[in-house]
């Protein structure tokens, strides 16, 4: 394809795209489609000659668009945010034509270069203590991963390299398996599936410790586990805190559980995968108070601060962890300038990396820091219009506090009848939600998702929720 064609159709996948997000609303949230249901629509094989333009096009319409979940709908309010602007997609537009593999400095200079001020940039909107930002005075610094699962994997393995080498030090013949064996890590029985995993990738013992009646893990309970598990002769490692939890957006107790971790040497680190955006809203920054506590801080711009998959930023209060962790230096990746600024390829699993910073850079620059707050109290204001509605009705319940743009919810009585509820919202496709259950308490999370969800999005879903109800009540699980 020649430039010329390139602007050509560029301009009309532009106009598809706006006039997709602008009637986004007259299509079904949740698609109706079976498994399987695109064999049939395309050819078994590749073409051996170019197809034209005109009908790649008339087949997005055909094949892709009726098996789309439209998480960009207003009607959409299912697991969180993903974020969506058109500021994001144009600075991903030059990443693209740019196209470089930012692994070191020398592979594209402006790549990490942007990243390194973009990291303090965000930081300082979160109101990060300065040991986490480049400029401050330690040895702070932040990377963008691809997702929260890699940053919190990341930190687990830098961590257990940390133990591994000081453990070392006492005793030099211990291997990293017999070191392993006796390292344990700590979250809460409400931390997300891939902390989980972190610890089955990294092969350590992860420990689930129960939270309190709000979903949130106590430092006393901590305390309790590690003073346990050091009795056993067992190595208490790392805690992975998590800030607004998947199920409910509760809130582990930073301010008890830091101070714990540093008594015992345990790497504390801080998944606020969601919630994280928020703190940019002074009213909400108390949230996070006790973070000058924790190794390391991951949030997604990616959830729900208008930069789109995949934006997943991390920072660290010793960058030489990260850094020192696995290092290889092949010498087709060294280069004259190696220790000035960072070689990203050492802070994380992959070795290539996109441009990312630069969509960051757009939407900060584009929207400012008011319109971004402006945002997130947007969605915090209609999670409690919609709290409100459920509250009016007196057969239902709230299942958690209402603190960020998420509300749990369920018909009062046995969790069937909530399982019900959902199935029959989902299956008619109008609004998406997933459940989701705490100690055996099965609800509906409406999470609110969308940039333009406004309040008649809300009273419509409600509206959908209650009429889906009235059917149930009248006639009780079959
Ligand atoms: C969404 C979420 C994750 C997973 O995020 P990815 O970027 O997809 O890995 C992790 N933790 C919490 C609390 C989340 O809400």
């Amino acid at each position: 394809m020649e430039s010329d064609k390139f602007e050509e159709y560029g301009g009309e996948m532009l106009r598809y795209v706006t006039s997709y997000l602008d009637n986004i609303r007259s299509r079904r949230a949740f698609p109706d489609v079976e498994p399987g249901f695109m064999r049939g629509l395309i050819p078994d094989k590749a073409p051996d000659d170019p197809d034209s333009w005109q009908d790649l096009v008339k087949d997005i319409e055909r094949v892709i668009m009726p098996g789309v979940t439209h998480w960009q709908s207003p009607k959409f309010f299912a697991y969180f945010p993903t974020s969506s602007s058109y500021a994001s997609m144009l600075g991903d537009m030059l990443c693209n034509a740019i196209g470089c593999i930012g692994f070191t400095w020398a592979s594209c200079p402006s790549c990490t270069e942007l990243e390194v001020l973009m990291m303090d940039w965000l930081g300082k909107m979160l109101q990060l203590p300065d040991a986490f930002l480049f400029s401050g005075p330690g040895h702070g610094g932040g990377v963008i991963q691809g997702t929260a699962s890699e940053a919190t994997l990341m930190c687990l393995l830098s961590a257990r390299t940390l133990f591994y080498k000081r453990e070392r030090e006492k005793r030099a013949e211990l291997t990293m398996g017999q070191l392993v064996d006796s390292l344990v890590a700590y979250c809460s029985d409400q931390a997300h599936s891939s902390v989980e995993r972190a610890g089955l990738i990294g092969a350590v013992n992860m420990r689930k410790l129960e939270t309190d009646a709000k979903g949130s893990l106590r430092g006393d309970t901590l305390k309790k586990a590690i003073l346990e598990d050091k009795a056993k002769g067992l190595i208490p490692f790392f805690l992975c805190a998590t800030s607004g939890t998947t199920t409910s957006c509760a809130f582990d107790n930073l301010k008890e559980l830091g101070p714990v971790c540093e008594e015992h040497g345990v790497w504390m680190h801080i998944d606020a995968a969601y919630a994280g955006s928020a703190f940019i809203c002074p009213e909400f920054r108390p949230l996070l108070d006790g973070v000058e506590h924790a190794m390391s801080f991951n949030f997604n711009p990616h959830k729900w601060l208008k930069a789109m998959f995949d934006c997943s930023t991390l920072w660290v209060q010793n960058t030489d962890h990260l850094r020192y962790a696995f290092d290889v230096d092949p010498l087709y990746l060294k280069h004259e300038n190696q220790g000035v600024m960072p070689d990203f390829r050492h802070w994380q699993i992959p070795l290539g990396r996109r441009f990312r910073s630069l969509k960051l850079w757009f939407v900060l620059r584009l929207m400012g820091v008011k319109n971004l707050q402006q945002s997130i109290r947007k969605d915090v204001r209609l999670a409690h219009e919609f709290e409100t509605m459920v509250k009016s009705d007196p057969r239902f319940e709230i299942s958690a506090d209402v603190i960020m743009g998420l509300v749990c919810f369920r018909l009062k009585g046995p969790n069937e009848i909530s399982e019900r509820l959902l199935r029959d919202v989902n299956t008619g496709g109008q609004i998406h939600l997933v459940p989701s259950k705490m100690k055996d308490n099965y609800f509906l999370r409406l999470a609110i998702c969308a940039p333009d969800t406004n309040s008649d999005d809300v009273k419509y879903a409600w509206d959908v929720i209650k009429k889906a109800a009235d059917v149930i009540m009248k006639s009780p699980i079959a």
